[in-house]
């Protein structure tokens, strides 16, 4: 066991690996694949094997340099939409007890208590008070 490990370390060394992109093109091969099953298009399955050989060609590639820039214009996409969706479903969850608004200063989103009315909110990162209508 302890042979295979570090053959497999070996043919590893020089290459690029695993990173972000690798494990969302397969997570989007395994999504394909269950949609594929009910949908059984040819085209799609193409598609899903050619995405899932080039995640491992990124794996085994020896040119690092290209493959980690290939994966910081992914996560340059792939954080900020993380973050909205999270953003999106804390906004859901906590509809009943906070509102969320915006600073028209710095932009950062402020969870305000739900409170019916006109309001005058003070934003805790810039200091600029501004209006606020929850109205429902
Ligand atoms: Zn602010």
């Amino acid at each position: 066991m302890e042979k295979l490990k570090y053959r497999i370390q070996r043919f590893m060394y020089g290459r690029y690996g695993f990173d972000n992109l690798y494990y969302a093109l397969t997570i989007s091969c395994l999504v394909l694949l269950l949609l594929n099953r009910s949908a059984k298009l040819y085209a799609l399955n193409i598609a899903t094997y050619i995405i899932l050989i080039y995640a491992l060609y990124r794996v085994f590639s020896k040119n690092i340099r290209k493959r980690r820039l290939e994966n910081e214009k992914f996560l340059k996409i792939y954080i900020p939409a993380k973050t909205s969706l999270l953003m999106t479903a804390r906004r859901i969850k906590e509809s009943g007890t906070h509102r969320f608004r915006r600073c028209p200063g710095c932009g950062s989103m402020l969870r305000l208590p739900r409170k019916k009315g006109r309001h005058i909110a003070l934003c805790p990162r810039c200091g600029k008070e501004f209006d606020v209508d929850i109205k429902f």
